[in-house]
């Protein structure tokens, strides 16, 4: 497939083809990819609708399925205590915040998300966004310019990704999870930046792995650096009370710089947040464009958002199903003989079979069978590291996760 789908893209476009939108790049890998899946006999896996709400269990094409692909780690998509706080929200406001806050957005329910983000973390102050792809964009694309130098480990999401390009920072990826790698590029390279930004997710979603958040801060402190950590799976996920990476390493939350993360997993609704000292606050809520000149977050998304932290933090024992849950998973895996990858088991686990096409078979055969996994194909990921991923949820059975391992067991 790695070779069907490699192109030349940079090549001038053939005459009278500069305003076809089918020339634009990726969409002869489209293509290719369906013709290929067409002639395998594979269904795409991809834009299914869910009926009802994504959870452990989910209803797709009228048929319920044992769900692994939703974010809904502890369960609270669908909770009734987090669909009466949106309604009550969208009750008093409407649906929408119908401005940006700077001017006529600002509703109380934001402050109130806002404290208990900031609280959660024991810092100055949090700042809440309308997504989260959009938060890293604009944070890292405003904080960040041309005479500053970005570390950030190689698999860092597409939305960091982006912020990078957008600051035209000089930009170094170091490999994954390798701080030694990355103090040495940063020992080398900080010299000639004015500042310094190292970006690290607290529970990386392709992998289901953790960096280790000690040694990162030790690294940005001695080299006069920013931390930035997308906490954007680790939240509600990692440590003994589902606090973050900041809890399952031991650290200081307020050793970390900058704190990212999103609303629309363990929380449950939709939306992005940045968290840390006053002053970077101040700054980015009065000049991060994707703030100042985005419409201010939907009230019952945020109220969804702060009733599902105050569960979070009220009801542990998700935390630790969630948890038991995935290590069992996990286990069972690899027992099997599957190659789970560098997996810690906390939420995430991937199945890697090395072939997209293995991949989407398997994950069609396991649909057929009531199990929807997703497939991640290149060039989502090398094609050698194609996998089914499995998000685990505290919600899930035990007879459930046994019974998935048993069918990728029949169908491998
Ligand atoms: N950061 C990471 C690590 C993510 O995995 C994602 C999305 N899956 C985002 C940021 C973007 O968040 P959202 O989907 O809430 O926009």
């Amino acid at each position: 497939l790695q070779r069907l789908t490699r192109r030349r893209e940079d090549a001038p476009p053939a005459p009278g083809a500069a305003r076809a939108f089918r020339e634009l790049p990726g969409q002869r890998d489209m293509e290719l990819i369906r013709e290929a899946a067409g002639a395998l006999g594979l269904e795409n896996p991809f834009f299914r609708p869910h009926e009802g709400i994504a959870g452990a269990r989910s209803v797709i094409g009228g048929r319920e399925v044992i769900n692994f692909g939703s974010y809904n780690y502890l369960g609270l998509n669908g909770d009734a205590r987090v669909v009466a706080a949106a309604q009550a929200a969208i009750a008093r406001h409407g649906v929408s915040a119908s401005a940006s806050r700077m001017v006529s957005g600002e509703r109380p329910v934001h402050a109130a998300l806002e404290a208990a983000i900031a609280a959660h973390y024991g810092v100055d102050a949090a700042l809440a966004f309308v997504s989260g792809h959009a938060t890293n964009v604009t944070v890292i694309g405003h904080l960040m310019g041309p005479r500053d130098l970005i570390l950030h480990d190689a698999a860092i999401h597409n939305s960091c990704a982006e912020g990078v390009r957008l600051s035209g920072a000089r930009r170094i990826a170091f490999a994954h999870n390798d701080w030694r790698a990355a103090e040495r590029e940063l020992a080398a390279a900080r010299g000639a930046a004015r500042r310094a930004l190292i970006v690290v997710e607290g529970h990386y979603s392709m992998d289901g792995d953790i960096p280790d958040l000690a040694r990162f801060v030790e690294i940005a402190r001695r080299h006069d650096a920013w931390l930035m950590v997308d906490e954007a799976h680790g939240l509600g996920v990692l440590g003994a009370t589902g606090r973050g990476i900041h809890e399952q390493c031991g650290v200081d939350p307020r050793e970390v710089d900058i704190w990212m993360g999103t609303l629309s997993k363990t929380l449950s609704a939709c939306g992005g947040y940045i968290a840390g000292n006053a002053d970077l606050i101040a700054w980015l809520r009065h000049s991060a464009p994707g703030f100042v000149y985005s419409v201010g977050l939907a009230p019952g998304l945020a109220a969804a958002a702060l009733e599902s932290l105050r569960i979070l933090h009220a009801e542990p024992w998700r935390v630790a199903r969630l948890q038991a849950n995935a290590t069992l998973f996990l286990r069972l895996v690899r027992d099997a003989g599957f190659d789970a990858g560098s997996s810690a088991g906390f939420a995430i686990v991937p199945v890697i079979l090395g072939s997209s096409i293995g991949a989407a078979r398997l994950s069609q055969a396991l649909f057929e069978r009531g199990i929807n996994v997703q497939p991640i194909l290149h060039p989502a990921v090398p094609e050698s590291s194609a996998r089914l991923r499995f998000f685990l949820s505290a919600d899930h059975r035990e007879d459930e996760l046994r019974a998935t391992v048993a069918a990728l067991r029949a169908r491998s």
